[in-house]
Formats: structure tokens, sequence, C-alpha cells
């Protein structure tokens, strides 16, 4: 076993070493390689070293650049040290992460790891919290206790009695509302399409001022952090509207929440804590490996109602908080301890300096595309820059090309209208430097000169 795990320490070590060198999408002849995973199952085992030989002669190459400091697709963090071997040791450990007498470490390292979040996020503290796959998860898990609270308090019991014959919620979204979101709300039997959908801003914001009149059982879902433009709802002002009437406001923050964690950005997310439910991702702006995703309740027994399972044979009863009762999973690994590890390697300070290293970059490459003269098409306030390079087809071509040339990796998208293609600074391991050579290959491709 040593001799294994020292061995496939050193090829991670090394994957990481020449992964800031390498290209971020895989050469051609490495995607060819994976063919090679097309076998059929072996009828004899293998030799464990041998297994990890292949995977990493194979995989490795052709395995995108996620972890290094130019991947700007989607929303990705990046993988901090300790975060990453905190997790390796969690492998080994094993832990059923159910409950508290099962595996007491594991269950105090992830409450303590909720106690430090919430202080850090600005959320109440005595909130719920449950450490889910990602904020896919999390608004699942956070919109099925407001499922459960704005039926309860119209006198019923939807986990015993389902939605059947169940008085009728009404659902807000905003215009520009994740995809996902419409994903957890079609699991919960809400419906994907059963929304009012609030009209937005010019920056992806949804108008408080247009949020529907509201009676009787209803859920207003706000966002913080647009997935194009970073930008966030005005939800002091949609959460004191929907209070007024009732409703339970959940916040979509799966990488906008951490702005609260700076002093600098707290007021991008201002109002966020008057909210009752949120969700967000570790494994985006935190840059905790995947996966890693965070659901939080104000009231922790509206959760616990959702999520909470009672049977015979397990010993749920607890002086202590049993993470089971706030997931959607009984068994699962214990990926709070990774976000233990990520928030004691960094401290306060460091998850500040986290994010606004992520703006100042975003700032800097808005800067420069500008400069070069290209339209910026959004306020860059967070993480994000959507840029135009002129026609729809020219800007499509700089993306293709872009992440052809492999110096970098952004993605196009489609938005109010305009095609762009989206810059994510997410990654703790990007630096000035990674900004500057990428912005040269930006603008060497745009002008032709690829
Ligand atoms: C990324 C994202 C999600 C989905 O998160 P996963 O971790 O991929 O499940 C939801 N909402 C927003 C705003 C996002 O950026």
């Amino acid at each position: 076993m040593r001799d294994l795990l020292s061995s496939t320490a050193a090829r991670a070590a090394r994957y990481l070493e020449e992964i800031a060198e390498r290209r971020v999408s895989p050469s051609p002849e490495a995607l060819a390689a994976i063919a090679r995973f097309d076998e059929p199952l072996p009828a004899e085992g293998s030799d464990p070293e041998a297994v990890i030989a292949m995977l990493d002669e194979i995989g490795s190459p052709a395995a995108v650049a996620m972890a290094g400091p130019r991947y700007f697709g989607f929303v990705i963090g990046g993988a901090l040290p300790a975060a990453l071997a905190a997790d390796w040791l969690t492998a080994a450990w094993d832990q059923n992460c159910s409950l508290d007498r099962i595996t007491p470490a594991a269950a105090r390292l992830e409450q303590a790891a909720l106690g430090w979040l919430t202080d850090l996020l600005r959320l109440p503290p005595a909130s719920g919290g449950g450490f889910v796959t990602g904020a896919t998860v999390a608004n699942f898990t956070a919109l099925a206790a407001a499922r459960h609270a704005v039926l309860a308090r119209a006198g019923w019991n939807v986990e015993a009695d389902g939605l059947f014959g169940a008085p009728p919620i009404t659902v807000v979204v905003g215009a520009e509302s994740h995809p996902t979101l419409f994903k957890s709300l079609g699991m919960l039997g809400l419906g994907r399409n059963r929304v009012l959908s609030v009209p937005t801003d010019g920056q992806g914001r949804m108008r408080a001022d247009a949020l529907p009149p509201l009676a009787g059982p209803a859920i207003v879902c706000t966002q913080a952090g647009n997935v194009n433009t970073g930008a966030f709802d005005p939800i002091a002002a949609i959460a004191a509207r929907a209070h007024e009437a009732g409703a339970w406001v959940h916040v979509d923050g799966a990488f906008g929440l951490w702005a609260a964690a700076s002093p600098r950005f707290e007021r991008l997310a201002a109002g966020v804590e008057a909210a009752d439910s949120w969700a967000t991702d570790a494994h985006k702006t935190l840059n905790v490996p995947y996966d890693s995703g965070l659901a939080f309740v104000r009231d922790a027994d509206a959760l616990r109602a959702a999520m909470a399972i009672t049977a015979e044979y397990l010993p749920t009863a607890s002086e202590r908080r049993n993470p089971c009762d706030f997931t959607p999973e009984l068994s699962r690994r214990a990926r709070g301890i990774a976000v233990w590890a990520a928030l004691r390697q960094l401290g306060r300070s460091g998850v500040a300096a986290l994010v606004e290293g992520m703006h100042a970059n975003a700032r800097r490459f808005a800067a420069g595309l500008a400069a070069a003269g290209y339209e910026v098409l959004n306020d860059v306030v967070f993480n994000q820059v959507l840029v135009s390079f002129g026609e729809p087809a020219a800007t499509l071509r700089v993306v293709a090309a872009l992440q052809e040339d492999g110096t970098c990796w952004c993605g196009g998208t489609e938005w109010q209208g305009r095609t762009a293609m989206r810059i994510s600074v997410s990654s703790w391991a990007t630096t000035e430097a990674d900004v500057d050579r990428s912005l040269e290959a930006m603008v060497r491709i745009a002008r032709g000169r690829s």
C-alpha cells in the first residue's frame, strides 16, 4: 500500500507541476489515446501499480487542465493544496459520514466547517447546513426545506402526503435564473415551467419592482451571481417585499455567495442574510476539489424535516448533529473535510484575498480587451467578463480558435441577444502573468494572427 500511494502521489505532483505549461485542452494525440480505455472487462485482475500506471499514462495527458491557472470556462475552481491533500486523507479514512455516533471525527469536522461558513458568509449562525455534491443539489435540498415550510404553514405535510392534493405553491424566479434551478424545481414536483418569471435588467438582475403580488404558499428564488455577468439580484429589496407576503426567499449563490467573505465585496451580497435559504458551491470560488456544494436553511428544523431519516436499526438519536439529517444521502463521503481544510489553510483573510484576486484578474481581462478594441458587454462587478469580438460569427470563431490554441480555455454564450465569449476567473492559481499570457492569445487570435 505504501509504495502504491507514494508512487501515485508522485504522479499527481508531476501532473500538477506540468499543468501551467501544458496545453489547457488536451492534444489530439492525447484524445486519440483514450480509445485505449474502450476495452472489455479483463477476465483476470491486475497489479494495482499497473492500474494506476495505465490511468496516469493515458488519462493524465487527456485531462483538461481545469486545475491549472488558465481555465476560464463555465465557473470552474481549482483545488487548493490543503483541500486536495485533505481529500486524499479522507479517502484513506473511508468514512461513512452519516451519523455522529458512527463517524464522530468526520461529523465534528463538518460541523466546525459549517460554523465557520455561516460566520464567513454572514448567514444566521443557527442555520442548518448540509454538504452536498454541488449547487444543483444544494438548490434542491434548500428548496425541499422551503417546500416543507410553506406547505406546513398551510396545514399540509408534504413529506408524509406528497404533493397530490396539496395547496398550490407559487414559485417565482428571475428570467436569468441558472438552468439547474429549474431542474431542482422539477425534481421537487414544483415544475420546471410552472413558475412566474420576473424580468431582469441590463445586467441580468431580477427587477424588484416587477415582483408579482404574492399570497398563500410562495417561494421566491433569487440569485447572487449571474452565470454570465456575475451580477447580483437586489436581494434586500426582493426579500422585504416577499416577506411582507409571507413568502420564502431562496438565494442561488453558487459562486457569488462568497462575495460576503470580502469586506470589499460584501455590499454586492447586501440583503443575502435576510433570505430563508441559500445554495452555494465549494468547488467553485472556494477551490475545493469536486464534488462539493452547500445548502443552508435559516430554520434548521425545516431542513431536518425535509431530509431526516428514521429507522430502527439506525442509531439516529443523538445529542450531536447527524450529517444525514441535512442531506438527501444517507451514506456519503465526508466531503466537508476538504472544505474544512480549505478554510483552515486560507483563514478569513485568505478567503477575502481569494475573492479579491479573482475580481482583480477579471478586471485586468476586461481592461486588456477594451484597450485592444473589443467590447466588454457587462459591468465587471465580480469574476465574470463577457466580450464580443464583433459579429456573432467572429466571436464564435475566436472562441473555437482559442480552445484549439490551448493557451487558455474560454466558452461562448448567448446573453441578452448578444453572442459573447465568457471569461470566468475562478481559480486560486491564476496570476496576473496568466491573465497577460491569455490576453496575448485572445488578441492574437482575434486579429487573425493565429
Ligand atoms: C454552477 C452554478 C449552478 C450549478 O452548480 P453545480 O455545482 O454545477 O451543480 C447553479 N447556479 C449557478 C448560479 C451556478 O453558477
